[in-house]
């Protein structure tokens, strides 16, 4: 999505990823396979385009530095560092007083006996690495879970959260440019389903407060990072209309996929503007929008049916290219605008049920 905003705008496209065939190479003009530890690849990489930037936080360290070497790199590493460790994330917004949920650090299992006298019942233990979707979390209702949830970290760096007994979850897409210019997309209200993001909607339902709240808090933390390019914070909304930062991703999300068609910019536009020095473009919206995540499930029967999806003119449909689709895995999305969030939500969530050849109706 990113690589056809670039060809939008005149840019060319080169691509390195650990995989061929994937859904940016497919489009860009050039896509080199090579292992991220593969140093001599990268830098190769690196000296052959003006600036490079990323569709997922968890590129190694090292990889960023080589490439930073010869060519600008936006966001830059250190971002990348911080908000690729669930650890460093909360110890960076713990110590500049952002609001998350108590946490402790665990390495050894009197740790977790610790954190749980500290925090208390439920709990989540996270690893600090390479989790995302609920992928690597463990929930601790009672002390008597505490050994499984333990062995499920398999002896990794682990982060032990206070369960947060929401109201509701949001996001801010946003995107900081190089003079230190600040846009964003308001608050986007999200749904998920077994910890994966399956339905968003813009504008949320939330007070004035918290919106303006969420939004500050949005740009503070693009100031502190120092941010160049389209970044997410995840929050949970508390039933007492706390807001409490969950996640950031260092990216185009999930949740800002409805800035598509919805928006003057989408949030793809906005990353190519930030990180090749252009000035940011409008976030307007012309309407209410949604977006429903299609998942590798949506298969097991064979090819979902499109046009029955499509048979409502308003919606639109998203495919990224994915080899397989496998049960879990983002494979596109459905998009569509009303003239509430609402009504868009049941449209996109209508026009998806259509796609199993259940009929809304019924489903309902
Ligand atoms: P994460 O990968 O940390 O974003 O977690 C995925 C989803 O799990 C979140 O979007 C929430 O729905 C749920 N979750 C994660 N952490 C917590 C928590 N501390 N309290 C309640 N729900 C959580």
């Amino acid at each position: 999505m990113f690589a056809i905003e670039a060809r939008k705008l005149g840019y060319r496209v080169h691509t390195f990823s650990p995989e061929s065939d994937t859904p940016t190479g497919q489009v860009a003009d050039i896509e080199t396979t090579a292992n991220y530890d593969d140093l001599d690849a990268v830098r190769k990489f690196a000296r052959s385009v003006d600036v490079i930037t990323f569709e997922f936080e968890n590129v190694p360290s090292r990889t960023v530095e080589a490439a930073s070497e010869s060519t600008n790199v936006h966001p830059k590493g250190e971002i990348l560092h911080t908000t690729q460790n669930r650890l460093r994330e909360k110890i960076f917004l713990s110590t500049n007083g952002f609001p998350i949920t108590p946490f402790r650090r665990i390495k050894l299992i009197d740790d977790l006996f610790r954190g749980l006298d500290e925090i208390g019942l439920p709990a989540i233990l996270k690893t600090a690495g390479f989790g995302y979707d609920g992928k690597g979390q463990a929930k601790i209702k009672q002390r008597s879970d505490l050994d499984a949830a333990y062995a499920a970290m398999n002896g990794n760096d682990a982060v032990l959260e206070a369960f947060v007994d929401f109201e509701k979850e949001v996001s801010v897409v946003c995107a900081r440019d190089q003079r230190g210019n600040f846009v964003h997309y308001g608050v986007i209200e999200n749904d998920h389903a077994n910890h994966v993001l399956d339905v968003s909607f813009a504008p949320a339902i939330v007070s004035e407060t918290v919106f303006n709240e969420a939004v500050e808090i949005a740009r503070n933390i693009a100031e502190t990072l120092d941010y160049v390019g389209t970044l997410c914070i995840e929050f949970f909304l508390t039933r007492d209309e706390k807001l409490l930062v969950n996640e950031l991703a260092p990216r185009p999300h999930n949740s800002g996929h409805l800035t598509f068609d919805a928006c003057i910019t989408s949030q793809f536009e906005q990353q190519v503007r930030a990180v090749c020095g252009l000035p940011l473009g409008s976030t307007e919206f012309y309407r209410p929008a949604a977006m429903a995540n299609l998942l590798g499930d949506l298969w097991q029967s064979g090819e979902p049916d499109w046009a029955a999806a499509l048979a409502d003119p308003h919606v639109k449909l998203h495919l990224y290219g994915k080899a397989e689709a496998k049960p879990g895995r983002k494979m596109g999305h459905l998009t569509a605008m009303a003239e509430t969030a609402e009504r868009a939500a049941d449209l996109v969530r209508e026009a998806r049920t259509r796609l199993s050849g259940v009929s809304a109706e019924v489903a309902r």
